[in-house]
């Protein structure tokens, strides 16, 4: 039975240790945290998870909360001038598929029990980097997903596929009971308000430990209003904070949130992420060598909720390539291949998300989400793409294929 060794149990090391193990692989994960500790921490994400992420999590038997996780039915963007009241421009476009999210902390604690019910070998402790030769030696596939953890400094940062080198935003990101709905039918949606030199607050339903909740997030960019966090409140302090920004830069979300409190003593995260792609391949010397997954080796900023469909589209490409593989050996260059074959898909991804964190935004961005107030074929279009940002590269990513786009919604009517 071949060996493998998962350092990291986050959305991709656990997803594929499910996978490997159902396929009759010998799995060792290495988990820093306990289910426990993993269940009664912090929140670590928002976790938005679109229609082919799900399928894929469906399709591996993992999808343990369709019962209760609440399903957003369309997505709501408005653009806001808090100086002149009246500007407010808005669209909504329904969603063609599921999307849900539900906390890491709920999900990654059962996933992590369920692999060891199953019989899977856990072993709780933070690995060294000092330590891979010997695990490495023990395995015949070390797999390193512990996503924007120090291990990921193995991976070196490729500079050509990098297109920033610091963080862009800054990030506040609160759970919430209480969130009152107003009415309409955008309560069920995942919703952004942007303010043009602020930043952007969004808002979207999520299943966490305790049943249902609210979660915003808050998008800041630098030495805005909304760049407040450095003291790290606690997170009654922070949603008081917090709410007294979308009084002036979304009132209609201050509506919403106004009776809100945090869902528990977890509920509050703090932070920045600088965008990287490194290489998805490490060497440790002697001939051996471990390969980086999802945010180890690819990581976008929140702002358009990729990371965790990435993790889920890498766990299931890793989990095909592996068995595809058969009994021939996981060496350097099948390792490269299987994380260039990820690549071709993330990189579409990452294109997208650097777009949409561009400072000024780009010309052509601005005049298609400008039209999308106009014409709702561009909204839906625009709306969809977060499933699968790919479809984004033939009409949105340069200003050729946004003018040639933009030419046939307005003949069309
Ligand atoms: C505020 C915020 C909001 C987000 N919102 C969304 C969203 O709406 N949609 C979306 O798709 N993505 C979102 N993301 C991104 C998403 O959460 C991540 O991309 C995704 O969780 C990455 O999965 P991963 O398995 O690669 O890494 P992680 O989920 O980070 O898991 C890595 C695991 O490895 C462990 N670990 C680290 N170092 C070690 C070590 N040395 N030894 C052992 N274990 C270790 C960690 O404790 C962790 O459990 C958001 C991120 C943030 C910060």
């Amino acid at each position: 039975m071949r060996r493998v060794a998962i350092i990291g149990a986050g959305q991709a090391g656990l997803q594929l240790a499910l996978g490997l193990q159902g396929a009759g692989y010998d799995v060792t994960v290495v988990s820093e945290r306990t289910a426990d500790e993993v269940r009664n921490g912090r929140v670590m994400s928002t976790q938005l998870m679109f229609g082919p992420a799900l399928a894929l999590e469906w399709a591996a038997g993992l999808n343990l909360w369709d019962d209760l996780a609440p399903v957003m039915s369309g997505f709501e963007m408005t653009q806001w001038d808090p100086a002149a009241q009246a500007s407010r421009s808005r669209f909504a476009a329904s969603f063609d598929d599921e999307v849900r999210s539900v906390d890491q902390r709920l999900k990654l604690s059962v996933w992590l029990e369920l692999f060891e019910t199953r019989g899977g070998r856990v072993e709780y402790r933070a690995v060294g980097a000092e330590e891979l030769p010997e695990i490495a030696g023990r395995h015949d596939l070390t797999v390193i997903a512990t996503g924007r953890g120090a291990l990921s400094c193995l991976f070196g940062r490729d500079a050509q596929r990098s297109l920033y080198d610091s963080p862009q935003r800054t990030l506040a990101c609160f759970y919430a009971s209480g969130v009152e709905g107003l009415g309409a039918a955008s309560d069920a949606y995942a919703r952004v308000t942007g303010v043009s030199p602020v930043g952007d607050a969004i808002v979207m339903r999520a299943l966490t430990v305790g049943g249902r909740c609210d979660i915003l997030l808050i998008e800041g960019k630098f030495g805005g209003p909304y760049d407040c966090w450095a003291d790290r409140p606690v997170p009654e302090e922070g949603l008081r904070r917090a709410l007294d920004l979308l009084r002036v830069y979304a009132p209609w979300e201050y509506e919403r949130f106004a009776k809100s409190e945090p869902t528990d003593a977890g509920a509050a995260l703090y932070g920045a992420v600088t965008p990287a792609v490194r290489h998805g391949v490490a060497a440790l010397g002697d001939g051996q060598y471990v390969l980086g997954m999802a945010d180890a080796v690819v990581v976008n900023d929140p702002i358009t909720g990729q990371g965790a469909n990435n993790a889920a589209r890498s766990a299931a490409h890793y989990l095909d390539a592996i068995v595809r593989r058969g009994t021939l050996p996981f060496d350097g260059p099948w390792m490269r291949q299987t994380f260039e074959d990820y690549w071709e898909h993330a990189r579409h991804v990452h294109a997208f998300t650097d777009l949409m964190l561009r400072q000024p935004p780009a010309d052509h961005l601005g005049r298609l989400l400008g039209a999308a107030f106009e014409y709702p074929a561009i909204a839906h279009r625009f709306t969809n793409g977060y499933a699968d940002p790919l479809d984004y590269r033939d009409w949105l990513m340069d200003p050729a294929s946004a003018g040639r786009y933009l030419a046939e919604i307005v003949r069309d009517g």
